[in-house]
Formats: structure tokens, sequence, C-alpha cells
């Protein structure tokens, strides 16, 4: 196990010997010792399949769907990026059955840069062949694909930069009276409207990288997340044990997010010729795949869950739970492909 402050030493030292760090470098160091370090998936956040089999299971057939939509290939490979515990895929599984053409065609590769979780992932999977990724270079080039992230952008290093009077500040960390405190450092003189804003390299990188495969290969992109399409600020949290944190408390042993931006995602998948679907509310797009209905038929099989299935299902769709803020994105390739799921949802 990554010890628990090796990340301060590293970036004290990384201050020390540089200057004030960068945000978005002070994050990756954070979240890469958080996620190689105890499963906090369900103690610090709770992720929507984590909340309910009917998250996954509704994954499975819009994805089922589309498999369908692109001719029933004999191939297809399915990736996960950032899979944590592997619960998604397994519900995907139990769904894919409804068809032997699509389970067999399944080729499944996880994105995965934390050896625990790959150990995890291993656990919940025992019987079920993955091929597992440190990124999306090394993925086969020849069969379409369906690509699924959930939760994972935000877990991606973020900057944050500030215009005032006529200079473009950039948020670090830095060590005063000997503690790490953030900072804005002048990085050079811009015109342009007082304003705050976050930008994230890394996950443009991503999005780059995803929408390049499906226009050369073809298939679908799912992402889904807490984020926006427009405006905000600064949205960086730390959550340790389950409460909100100081991001420079805990560096490790707290996760850090910040909110993603769907207004550029969706902006890069046109650049590049996708078709796009959303950013829709989650909420819309779980109801619009019929969660009320599996709702339904699951407490008919477990009267006993009554209660437990009905808080997942308010938990998972209510606008003041993950219903409003999280954003389903589609993107696919070609734009003749409709993934279910998109069209508003009218109560
Ligand atoms: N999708 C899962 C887990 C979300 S947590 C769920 O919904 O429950 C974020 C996941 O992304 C973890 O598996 C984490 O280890 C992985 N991850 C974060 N940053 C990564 C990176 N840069 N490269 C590969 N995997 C990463």
């Amino acid at each position: 196990m990554v010890e628990r402050n090796m990340p301060e030493t590293q970036i004290r030292k990384e201050i020390k010997e540089k200057g004030p760090l960068p945000q978005s470098r002070f994050m990756e160091l954070a979240l890469q010792a958080y996620y190689s370090g105890e499963d906090s998936i369900g103690q610090d956040f709770t992720t929507a399949p984590e909340v309910s089999q009917m998250f996954g299971e509704l994954v499975g057939l819009w994805a089922l769907d589309l498999y369908q939509q692109m001719g029933s290939p004999e191939s297809l490979t399915y990736v996960e990026v950032g899979p944590g515990r592997g619960t998604l895929m397994a519900d995907i599984l139990r769904v894919a059955k409804l068809s032997p053409s699509f389970s067999k065609a399944l080729d499944i590769h996880f994105v995965e840069f934390s050896p625990r979780l790959k150990a995890l992932q291993k656990q919940r999977l025992p019987q079920v062949p993955v091929t597992w990724h440190e990124s999306l270079e090394t993925l086969p080039c020849a069969a379409p694909l369906l690509i699924v992230a959930n939760e994972f952008f935000d877990a991606l290093p973020v900057s944050y930069y500030l215009r005032e009077q006529g200079i473009l500040y950039e948020r670090c960390v830095d060590v005063q009276a000997g503690e790490l405190v953030f900072t804005f450092q002048p990085l050079t003189q811009e015109k342009g409207p007082e304003e705050r804003w976050e930008e994230s390299a890394e996950t443009l990188k991503w999005m780059k990288a995803i929408c390049r495969r499906l226009k050369t290969q073809g298939g679908a992109f799912l992402c889904l997340d807490y984020g926006y399409e427009e405006g905000e600020g600064e949205t960086l949290q730390a959550l340790f044990e389950g409460e909100p944190s100081s991001p420079l408390r805990h560096i490790g042993a707290s996760d850090l997010s910040c909110h993603v931006n769907f207004g550029i995602l969706k902006q890069e998948a046109l650049d590049q010729g996708c078709g796009v679907s959303g950013p829709l509310p989650q909420g819309y797009f779980l109801n619009n795949l019929n969660i009320k209905q599996r709702l339904d038929s699951l407490k008919m099989q477990n009267p006993s869950k009554k209660a437990e299935l009905e808080a997942a299902y308010t938990r998972l769709t209510h606008p003041v739970h993950m219903g409003l803020l999280f954003k389903v994105l589609a993107v696919v390739s070609p734009s003749s492909l409709l993934p279910l799921g998109f069209h508003h949802y009218a109560t």
C-alpha cells in the first residue's frame, strides 16, 4: 500500500525545488496516492452502480441496443475507463445474457491505473476474461467500440485560473509558515473580462483520444458524471470519510474531485465529426430507459427489499440527489447511431 503521507512529502519537495505547484499537479499527486490506497468507493463517496443494480442493468440495455444498431458485429470491444470495483460491469454482464450473440461478441477491456482497484475488479469478476490497460493506446484497433466512463472524468486533475485587472493568475499550492496554502501565481498579462474558470488538460486529452478511436473504429461512448454545460468557477472539493474536508488536509487519504465541463467534451466530439446526444440530467436518462419498470419488477421479486429499492431509485433519479447534478453524454460514430435515453422525459 502507498504510504498515506507520501504525496505530501513529494508535494513539499516539488515546491521547494520549483516554487508554487499548479493545482493540477497537486491533484495528480494526491489522486494517484488516493486511488492506490485503501478502497474508498462506498466510504468517501458512493457511485451510481454501487447505489443499485438498476443503474448497471439499464446501461447494459443501452449498450445492447447500440450493438444491435451496429448490425450485431461478431466482436465488440467493450472498454470501461476507471471501472472502480467492477460493479457496473457485473451488472451489464447479467443483462448481456439476454442476448447470447451480444454476450459472445463482448471483448472486455478495463483502463485502470490503481493496482488495488485492479485486484478488486478481478475479485468481482472471477470468471470473466478482462484485459487491463493503463491508457487507451494499447486497446485493440479493429472491432467497433463501446466505451463507458462513470465518475471517471471528475477524478482527473484540473487547473484553476483567474483573470483580474489585465493579469492572468493560476491557483497553486505553496508553503507558508510551514503549512500548505493556496496562492494565485501571476502568469502573464492578458486582456479580457474579470473571470475565474477551471480547465482540465487531462480530461481533454482523454476525450480527444476517445473520439479519435470512435472515428476510426466506429462505436459509442457513454459518459456519466457530475458536471455542467456552461459557466461554473471553482468546483474543487475534498471528501474525507464521507464528510467535506479541505483539499490541503488528509492528502492522499481524501477524495478530490471537480465538476466535469460537459460543454468542452461535447464541443470536442462535434469538432471531431462525431454524433452527440446530451448532456442530459441522469434522472431524465434513467427514466427514459424505464427505470421505474425495472424498479417495479425488482420490488415484486423482493418484497422485503421494497423500501431499499425505492430509496435507491430516489437517490439515482431525484433532482435533489443524483438526478440533476449528474449528466449523461453519448458520443457516436457514425452519427446515424441513435443512443437510447436522450429524448426529454415528461412526468
Ligand atoms: N466507475 C467506477 C469508479 C469511479 S472512481 C464507479 O462508478 O463506481 C474513479 C476510477 O477511475 C477508479 O477506478 C480510479 O482508480 C480510476 N482512475 C482515476 N484516474 C485514473 C487515471 N488517470 N488512469 C486510469 N484510471 C484512473
